[in-house]
This record gives C-alpha cells, structure tokens and sequence, in this order.
C-alpha cells in the first residue's frame, strides 16, 4: 500500500489541482487514445467480437466526445458558483467551491470494458483527483491496451493502473487504505460487496449497477420503429448491456406484428445468419454462455435459438416465455434473448413490472402522451426512454445511474465532475458591519428571534 500513500502524498502536494494541470491530462489522454485507436478496436473485437464501428461508437468515441467536453467546459465547471444569501446572513456572500475528492477508486466491467473503465476517468481527472484504475479481468485484452495507454501517459503516482482477480485485488485495496470515493459498474452482487467495503470507514460510492430494464409496447405505438429500436438495442454487443431491454411486454393485439418486425429488423441488422457477420458479438465467456443457454428452455423459441459453445455464439432470440417465475425472468438475461410478453390488462403488466423494484432503465412506446406520462409515474427507474431505447445514456446533458438496487449516484457530462468533486460551501462575511444582537446573552430577544426564524 505503500504506493497507494505515494498518491496521497501526492494530492496532498496540490499538484492536481490547477486547472492548467487538468486541462494538460485531459488533452494527453485525448493523444493517446487517438495513437492507440487501432489496437482499442483490435483489443475489443478479442474479446467481444465488436466491429470496429460499433467499438468506436460504444466504447472510444463515446469516451471521446465525453472527453472533449471535458476539455473545453473545464474552465466553467471549475469556477466557484456565487448563490444568494438569506436575510439572517446579510450582508455577507455565499459560494459553492468544486473541491477534489482527493485519491477516488474506479472499478469496471467487462461489458464496455474501455468506456466504462475510461469514461469515469474523465470526471475524476476534470475534478482534480487521483485516480486508482481497476479494470475488469474478464476483458483482458482491452485491460491490456488501457495499460499500455495510461502507464505511458501519467505517473503512477497520480493515476495507477491495477490489474487482478477483483474479489482479491479489491478488498485488498479497499480493506488497507481509505480512499475519498469508490465508484464501482458492474453487477449488483459484487455491488453490494463493494458498499460493505466502503460503509467501514464511511467512504462514499458511486454504485452503476445492473438489473431488468423493461420496455413497454403499447397498441397505440408506431410497431415498426419500436421494433427496430428495440432490435438494435436488445442485440447489439449480443444483448450484453447493462441498459438493453431485458424483456418485451407488449399489449396482446400487436404482439404478432412487434415479433414479425423484430424478427425482419434482425435479418437487416446482421442478415439471415448472425454468426456469419461482422456484425454481431459474442458472448464474452463459457460461464456466461452456459449461464444463457439453460435460458432458452426457459420457452416457446419464436425466433432464432440457435448456439454455438466453441465459438460462443448465442443467435438473437425472441423467446415466448413458458412461467413468469422461471430463471429467465428472475434474473438480468445480460445476453441476446429477448422475452416477449403478452398483456391485455395493464394491470396484469404492472405486476409483472414490480417484481423487480428500480430498474436501471424503462422505456415505453407509445403515441399517447397520457399512457407515457402514466407509465413513467407508475415505474420508478434509474432513466429511461419515451419511444427509444437506451439512448438517453447518450445524452451527456442527462445524468446516467440507477436507483436503489440499480445503482447509487450518477454521471456523464458535467454530472461525472460533479460526482468527483465535494460541493463545498463558504460563506464569506465583512468585518464592518457587527451588530451587538448577534451575540449572548440572549435573553428577552425571543420575540425577535421569532420574527427571523419562522
Ligand atoms: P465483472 O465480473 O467484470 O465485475 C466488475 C468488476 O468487479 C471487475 O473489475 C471485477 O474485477 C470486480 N469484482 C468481481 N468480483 C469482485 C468481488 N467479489 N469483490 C470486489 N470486486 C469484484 O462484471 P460484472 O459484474 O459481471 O458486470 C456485469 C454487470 O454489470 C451486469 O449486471 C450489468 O448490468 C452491470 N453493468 C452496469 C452498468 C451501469 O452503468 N449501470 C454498466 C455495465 C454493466
């Protein structure tokens, strides 16, 4: 733990807090995710088999374009904000500073395995940190090239790189120095871990955790468009997101006419064989596939269902499901199967909907803003999308994280430099002005106090 003190020395020494120092990381960073593009995308098609177009989409360039507003709002984000002052207070001024939290931990998962190890980077740098990496073991030739990148670029007394099984290498950190914040992606097992761990010395966490994100299909929703939105985000990087639509409840009239068009969007998205494209992933590990092919005895295959274990290939699967309490509906599918679910009451879908508390995502369609703003009242969720599928995540504007089981805290855009800052409050107060009444004895000034204080 000696180097993990090294990096406290270090932010102690204030040497990450100019923004000059800032600005110059963020803009290093940039060069060197740009040099190494071509290995980011070779490293990420080893382990997921991503195409280098959905790769920059998904992982670099999305890295990339949170990267850059980093590095021209930095100014803004850094400056203090001045706020009003009550009456009691007067005549003294009131701000709010963006304080560094000081050396902050970042774990990830194999998932996005670059942008979601990279992306929370961004926010802790921009915020004046350092920075422990811990990147997931299971997507280890892109922890490889993110190595490379970043012992090439800082010093490991500012940013260090950690390599590692995380049910050691975590607790081992986690246990033997107190960091200023945790922020942990991954499941919500291992997220619960990663809270005890921190409740011990009362460290605060950032909690991106996963869940079923369910999507809603109402009648009135243009079929066509939902079903191809739905198809890309359920079966891009073979339905391993945290945020893709877990499973389909879609009202009893249209539900023929949503799989047909699944089923027509599939074949324009990755043609008759998906196995054969470059277009579609694989799953990232045996364990995982095992884990998803005992889910497809789970129901009535309506389309695809075919596998292949030597090459970890799962074809995208619309799946009729046999019983609401089979594994396939208790647990995050994380993989290219898709539940369908018919309902004809909404009540019957509601209390589908409420099995699983606080989902990550949820999304509707629908043409009607009355079943929308009902659908969103009814299901409290971490984000979610009106007529879309994941895509507010790409909105920087927007905050990205769960709630309750699905996570704890959120970022993207100014909200990751806001998470890896403390919000610090000053109140600044002139000498020339110090009436008597402010000060004991108290005494015969209550009714005073009750004209202030009420
Ligand atoms: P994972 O197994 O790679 O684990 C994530 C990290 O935790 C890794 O760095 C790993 O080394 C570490 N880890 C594993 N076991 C640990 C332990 N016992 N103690 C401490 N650290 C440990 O990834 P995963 O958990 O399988 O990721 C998939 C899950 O992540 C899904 O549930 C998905 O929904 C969720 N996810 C959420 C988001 C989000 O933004 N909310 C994004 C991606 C994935």
């Amino acid at each position: 733990m000696e180097k993990l003190e090294k990096m406290r020395a270090y932010f102690e020494s204030g040497a990450t807090q100019s923004y000059e120092f800032r600005k110059a990381q963020l803009q290093k960073l940039k060069a060197a995710v740009v040099a190494h593009e071509q290995e980011i995308f070779d490293a990420v098609y080893k382990d997921l088999r991503k195409s280098k177009e959905e790769c920059y989409i998904t992982e670099n360039g999305f890295f990339l374009t949170e990267l850059s507003l980093a590095i021209n709002k930095l100014n803004s984000w850094m400056k203090q904000e001045s706020v009003r002052t009550n009456l009691l207070n007067f005549p003294s001024k009131s701000f709010i500073v963006s304080e560094p939290l000081g050396v902050v931990l970042i774990i990830s998962p194999w998932n996005y395995p670059f942008n979601l190890m990279m992306t929370p980077l961004v926010g802790a740098i921009a915020a004046g940190n350092c920075v422990v990496m811990k990147p997931s073991e299971l997507a280890p030739a892109t922890e490889a090239v993110m190595k490379k990148i970043i012992e090439s670029t800082f010093d490991k007394n500012y940013i260090l790189y950690v390599v590692g099984d995380g049910a050691t290498v975590v607790p081992e950190l986690m246990n033997n120095f107190i960091f200023d914040h945790v922020m942990y992606t991954g499941s919500t097992a291992v997220g619960k871990i990663i809270y005890e761990l921190a409740a011990k010395n009362l460290v605060p966490v950032t909690l991106e955790l996963g869940g079923k994100s369910p999507c809603i299909v109402e009648a009135d929703a243009d079929i066509k468009v939902a079903a191809k939105r739905i198809a890309m985000a359920k079966f891009s990087n073979a339905g391993q997101t945290c945020v893709a639509p877990d499973y389909v409840l879609v009202q009893q009239s249209v539900k023929d006419e949503l799989i047909n068009e699944i089923k027509k969007a599939i074949v324009q998205f990755f043609e008759v064989d998906a196995q054969k494209t470059e277009a579609f992933g694989r799953i990232i590990n045996e364990r995982q596939f095992n884990r998803l092919e005992k889910y497809l005895s789970n129901g009535k295959i309506l389309v695809g269902g075919k596998t292949d274990k030597a090459d970890l290939y799962i074809e995208p699967t619309l799946l009729e499901i046999n019983n609401i309490n089979d594994a396939v509906m208790q647990a995050e599918i994380f993989g290219p199967i898709l539940p369908i679910i018919g309902y004809t009451e909404k009540a019957a879908a509601l209390a589908i909907l409420k099995i699983h508390k606080n989902p990550l995502a949820f999304y509707i369609f629908t043409s009607s803003i009355k079943n929308e703003k009902k659908w969103l009242q009814a299901i409290p969720a971490g984000g979610g999308c009106v007529n879309n599928v994941t895509m507010h995540l790409s909105n920087h504007h927007l905050p990205f994280g769960g709630r309750g089981a699905s996570g704890t805290g959120s970022y993207h855009g100014k909200f990751s430099f806001d998470t890896f800052s403390h919000k610090k409050s000053v109140l600044k107060t002139p000498t020339w002005l110090d009436p008597s009444v402010k000060y004991p004895p108290f005494k015969g000034r209550l009714g005073l106090f009750k004209k202030i204080f009420k």
